[in-house]
């Protein structure tokens, strides 16, 4: 852990003085520098997002690192943009963040009006877009249920899961960490799709749940090697992956 290294106090230090005269993005840019001074600094783009909560994301692509953080945080001063920076970056390092930071973005999420603002622009927005877990042919819980006990030991706690609204062709199955949902093509919920083939797309989602993205170079790596691995212990892999393949010809044409 470099957090307590003598480079980060100092570039605590300097946020002093800095507070006020700087952008988001170059509040992001700092706190980078803060925690990895010999990485090339990335470009910083900063969007605010119409978010249902306070959640937020960064991404490091090929030298871009975007930052999406709900629009219902624009208004928080500087000190709270730069704990969440903190926050984020952190993450993205897969490091423990600084507990200071953790506490004071925390002590200004339990505001009262900013808890209130947080649970109207909920109601007012919320998911609606994910159907319900039980399908018409499959059921997710269920299914979820099984898979974590033959391949998780159990232990994995459920998500949000859902079927999507609209039937993508593209995009089987997703697993979205803000939210913290596990999404199928509603596609996959009908006669057509095998229970292996929905059995299969969703036990890659919860892999994703188990192996979070890593970032090697500053680049973005979803399906590492551990995850194929593990991937590879799912029972009739082979067959599974020549029936989605079917699948998908089969709704494409
Ligand atoms: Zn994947």
């Amino acid at each position: 852990m470099e957090l307590a290294s003598p480079c980060y106090i100092w570039g605590r230090m300097q946020v002093e003085t800095a507070l006020f005269f700087e952008t988001v993005e170059e509040i992001y840019a700092r706190v980078f520098r803060t925690l990895k001074p010999r990485t090339a600094l990335p470009r910083v783009s900063v969007r605010f997002r119409k978010y249902a909560n306070a959640n937020s994301r960064v991404s490091l692509v090929n030298g871009n690192l975007t930052v999406d953080i709900s629009d219902l945080l624009q208004s928080a001063p500087a000190p709270i943009q730069e704990a969440l920076a903190l926050i984020l970056l952190s993450k993205l390092f897969r490091r423990v963040p600084e507990q200071s930071a953790v506490a004071r973005y925390r002590r200004y999420l339990h505001q009262a009006h900013i808890r209130q603002m947080l649970q109207s622009a909920k109601q007012a927005r919320g998911r609606k877009t994910i159907r319900p877990p039980q399908g018409e042919v499959y059921d997710l819980c269920k299914m979820f249920e099984d898979l974590n006990l033959r391949y998780f030991g159990g232990s994995m706690p459920q998500p949000q899961l859902g079927w999507s609204s609209k039937g993508s062709r593209t995009t089987l199955g997703h697993y979205d960490p803000s939210h913290h949902v596990i999404v199928l093509t509603r596609l996959l919920d009908s006669p057509k799709a095998t229970d292996l083939v929905v059995r299969y797309v969703l036990f890659h989602e919860m892999l994703h749940l188990k192996f979070p993205a890593e970032y090697r170079e500053g680049r973005r790596c979803v399906h590492t090697r551990e995850f194929k691995d593990a991937e590879k212990n799912f029972e009739h892999f082979g067959e599974a992956k020549r029936e989605l393949r079917r699948f998908v010809e089969s709704v494409s044409s």
